[in-house]
């Protein structure tokens, strides 16, 4: 079909890694950069310290290939370039498209999602206005987030949602503040406000968001007739997700209830993701969205004419190591 044929130049899945510089504390704590990137290969190498039962120290090299490896000094333009841009055309012929930000807390993700929604809603706004004009495309902006298995609106108090599917498989979240969006300032202050509403948990600490998962969508709509009698129907979906901490994963044997429940969802999401990407794949597949409140929302980017593209960040300090080769690991497996 025509349709499949104008969209195929862009991959289905992409997996791109990205490593954080080290940071102060690091540095001052003298710890190593235990990662080498070879971008020309797309390659990159963890060197792991281990012991010998004599206690001896010996080196063991993990190697990786993945679509693209960024390293410390690659600029958040220059991800934009690799990952986010090449899907924004496609937007405007009927593809959902999602990016996730998967890594452990503090290795980068929110560093490298905040500014992706701007610059593509800039590429976005300048289709609607020049390259599409007058032909009834709007954008529509949402943030919501997903904690301990439930949906709260970022940009109206945190209010509680559901999720429904309608007649025809949309998903639809009940209650979920859109709006519709001309100009850059307006969107940089909804991403500002949505950031700044993300979870704090009970305890108010700010590390309370690595539990949570952040969806910011942006939506392209087309109003079919100019009276605007008629509401505006979807065209394609583009999906920011800066998922929660891969390490809370583990939190289930923690001696906190709160927390072992929280990590056992953040747990079940980011196994059911993984499935998920993976069936993307072969499209006869069974997708198992059901697995998680996560990929229940995002089903309807999973079907059809979808791109996902994964930004799997790591910290390059020798004491993180352990995290950084489950985040390598996992990348390894959705590409
Ligand atoms: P996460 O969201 O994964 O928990 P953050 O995005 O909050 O991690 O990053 C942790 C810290 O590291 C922040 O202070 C951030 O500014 C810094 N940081 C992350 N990635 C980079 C990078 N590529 N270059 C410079 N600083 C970075
Ligand atoms: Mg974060």
């Amino acid at each position: 079909a025509p349709e499949k044929e104008k969209t195929s130049n862009v991959a289905k899945i992409k997996v791109v890694v990205r490593k954080r510089p080290l940071n102060k504390k690091e540095l001052t704590k003298n710890e190593e950069d235990i990662i080498t990137v070879e971008p020309h290969s797309n390659s990159l190498t963890v060197h792991e310290t281990k012991l010998k039962v004599d206690l001896t120290e010996y080196m063991e090299k993990h190697e990786f290939v993945f679509d693209a490896v960024l390293n410390e000094e690659v600029s958040n333009d220059e991800v934009y370039h690799e990952t986010v841009e090449p899907i924004v055309p496609i937007i405007f012929q009927r593809t959902k498209a999602t990016c996730f930000a998967y890594g452990q807390t503090g290795s980068g993700k929110t560093f490298t999602m905040k500014p992706l929604p701007l610059k593509a809603s800039r590429d976005i706004l300048r289709l609607v206005n020049h390259t599409y004009r007058s032909q009834g495309f709007q954008l529509y902006f949402s943030f919501f987030e997903i904690y301990g298995g439930k949906l709260f609106d970022l940009l109206n108090d945190r209010k509680k949602l559901c999720m429904r599917e309608d007649g025809s498989k949309q998903v639809c979240i009940v209650g979920l503040q859109e709006y519709k969006v001309s100009d850059v300032e307006t969107i940089k202050e909804l991403i500002e406000r949505g950031n700044a509403t993300r979870s704090t948990g009970t305890t108010g600490a700010n590390e309370e968001s690595s539990r949570s998962h952040a969806i910011l969508q942006l939506v392209v709509k087309r109003s079919v007739d100019g009276s605007g009698s008629k509401p505006p129907r979807v065209v394609g979906k583009l999906s920011f997700i800066d998922l929660a901490g891969s390490e809370r994963g583990a939190d289930t044997t923690d001696n906190d209830k709160q927390t072992r429940m929280e990590g056992a969802e953040i747990n079940k999401s980011l196994l059911a993701l993984k499935e998920c990407i993976r069936a993307l794949d072969n499209d006869q597949g069974h997708i198992p969205f059901r697995g998680s409140k996560l990929t229940e929302v995002l089903r309807d980017s999973f079907v059809g004419n979808s791109r996902t593209v994964m930004i799997s960040c790591i910290s390059p300090n020798a004491g993180s190591c352990e995290h950084t080769l489950n985040t390598l690991r996992y990348a390894d497996r959705v590409k």
